[in-house]
């Protein structure tokens, strides 16, 4: 393939969790070419790979958007940092390296929204597919043969296991495998981790695929505008990181959005496909009327305690000494279980604010560290646990809207946080049952004072306020081009991810999700990438 090469069978738009898995999946076809654009730089950073290198990653401007979500009145008007990926491998380079895939009622609600071949046991085969667990994880559900490593949590830690058994104190039972056969239960994260290293899909399967010689990965390359003729997707014009010069880039077959769920209806809108009248506002001709692209903005939000701990090791008493800091390294480097190879979360409980409900519809997360003021970024330096309340579904909804035709001016992104009042009242749940697991289990006698929300928050009102005023983002964000029948008036995409009454052009990544899954979406959007790859090739 030319370096001039300017024709290519599909040109897909950002090298993220879903766009790097796809390239990689079409070329697995003798012959295919594709042209794949990456806005942000290549994956160099050393960061990337070191699981820590989270925190110094999320707010580098050299490694993603730096966007803010508009001010939420559910938020007390405040605004808070949308964090996404703009490097080769999108936000999975920059993600917690959580692995959750959601419950099987979620997909099987995709398909009764009228999505055929999105039910639950469509899709597991596609879960399974990606991934190497290498835990001894039930094979009807786990997949061993794929090439991203899923490990379980390895390190042991006291506050951790004290956690886990304070859940089962409260009737929680102990869950081996959330992705597993079922969800509830307590237990310890799963990670895309290999060799104590952060492994995404670029890793895994771009870079390896890039040696068929059949993938021009573009890098600094901005897409700005889907090419038309008429209703058929023809190319993609796309401009370096300072926007010096305009280039287009043309696809024999197909142009495939994988510019994640705030980008990709971004590029969308400012392409004419969206709603007239947002469009007519932006100076856009419409090539197609979509109203739905860039609503039904989903995503998840929490609320953490943060708490003073003493009798056991926390991972502030290790990142603030050295020597523990050197240990933890060498074990590392031995490729032995060490804080250095593992996510930001480690335990995890999903659970029913009702127990009437078939599913869990709340979760609280475990860490043994606690950051200053509660925000990631700096480890406190007293000893520290953080507890997150989370609602898995939450029902409020946003949107994303260009502002300008100009790919240089960040979008609005307004996720209405807590507008719904179920998810207020499951947040509420959530961090009741966080404060019962302070109070009645055994990880009370490791409790010197609970720091934020701390003594004074105590009545149902005051804990909804405190979540007003100090929840932070899952960053989660999805279904903004969501999947539906033609028959759906907010439907973007149809169930082989084909956008509605356009040829040639597909959305697949985060975006198409109709509704929020049960916990963190980077696995169900792999899954969305192995389907979609399927579906692009048996369409060529
Ligand atoms: C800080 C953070 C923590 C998270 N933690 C977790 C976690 O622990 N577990 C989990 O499951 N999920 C987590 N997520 C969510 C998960 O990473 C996302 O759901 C997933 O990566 C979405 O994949 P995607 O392919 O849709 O988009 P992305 O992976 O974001 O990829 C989109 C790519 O497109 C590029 N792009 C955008 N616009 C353009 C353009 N115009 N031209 C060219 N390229 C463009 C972007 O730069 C980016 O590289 C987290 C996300 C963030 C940001």
């Amino acid at each position: 393939m030319s370096a001039a090469a300017n024709e290519y069978d599909y040109v897909i738009v950002g090298a993220g969790t879903a766009g790097s898995l796809m390239a990689a999946r079409l070329v697995e076809t003798p012959g295919v070419t594709v042209c794949l654009l990456e806005a942000g730089p290549a994956d160099t950073n050393p960061n990337i790979g070191f699981p820590p290198g989270f925190m110094k990653m999320i707010f580098n401007p050299n490694a993603t958007w730096g966007f803010m979500a508009e001010p939420g009145e559910g938020l007390n008007g405040r605004s808070i940092p949308a964090i996404q990926g703009r490097v080769v491998g999108g936000s999975m380079a920059v993600n917690g390296m959580v692995y959750t895939r959601g419950q099987a009622a979620d997909f099987d609600k995709w398909a009764q929204l009228g999505n055929p071949g999105w039910s639950y046991d469509d899709i597991l085969p596609y879960f399974r597919k990606t991934e190497s667990n290498t835990d001894k994880g039930d094979a009807q559900y786990r997949g061993h043969e794929g090439k991203l490593p899923i490990v379980a949590l390895d390190w042991k830690n006291e506050l951790v296991d004290t956690f886990i058994k304070s859940a089962g104190e409260l009737g929680i039972p102990h869950n081996v495998d959330y992705n597993g056969k079922s969800q509830a239960g307590a237990g310890v994260y799963q990670y895309n981790i290999g060799k104590g290293k952060r492994i995404n899909t670029a890793r895994a399967f771009l870079h390896i695929a890039r040696k068929t010689g059949r993938i021009d990965l573009r890098v600094d390359a901005r897409a700005t505008r889907v090419l038309f003729e008429g209703k058929v997707a023809k190319g993609v014009s796309y401009t370096d990181d300072k926007g010096a010069s305009v280039k287009t880039v043309m696809a024999r077959r197909e142009v495939i959005l994988c510019s994640g769920a705030i980008n990709t209806p971004r590029l969308l809108q400012v392409s004419g496909v969206g709603d007239p009248e947002h469009l007519r506002e932006i100076g856009v001709d419409v090539v197609k009327a979509l109203p739905g692209v860039g609503q039904n903005l989903r995503d998840h939000i929490t609320p953490r305690t943060v708490v003073k701990v003493a009798g056991a090791t926390s991972l502030n008493q290790i990142a603030n000494s050295k020597v523990k800091v050197a240990g933890q390294m060498f074990q590392w480097l031995r490729n032995k279980p060490s804080v250095i190879g593992i996510g930001v979360v480690l335990g995890q409980i999903f659970w029913k604010s009702d127990p009437a409900l078939d599913n869990p519809d709340m979760l609280v997360t475990f860490t043994p560290g606690s950051f200053k003021e509660g925000f990631l970024g700096v480890l406190d330096d007293v000893p520290g646990m953080t507890l997150g309340a989370w609602q898995l579904r939450p029902e409020s909804s946003g949107y994303v809207k260009a502002r300008s035709t100009d790919l240089f001016e960040a979008p609005a992104i307004q996720p209405n946080y807590l507008a719904a009042e179920k998810d207020r009242n499951v947040l509420l749940s959530g961090q009741k049952l966080i404060r019962r697991l302070l109070n009645e289990t055994s990880l009370k006698k490791y409790v010197v004072e609970e720091m934020m929300p701390g003594p004074s928050v105590q009545t149902d009102d005051e804990l909804k306020a405190y979540a007003r005023r100090q929840a932070l983002a899952g960053y989660h964000y999805c279904g903004t081009c969501k999947m539906g029948p033609a028959s759906d008036p907010l439907a973007v995409v149809d169930a082989t991810l084909k956008v509605h009454g356009l040829d040639r052009l597909r959305v697949i990544d985060a975006s198409i999700m109709p509704d929020i899954t049960s916990g963190n979406t980077n696995a169900p959007t792999m899954m969305i990438a192995e389907k979609g790859a399927d579906m692009v090739k048996a369409a060529a």
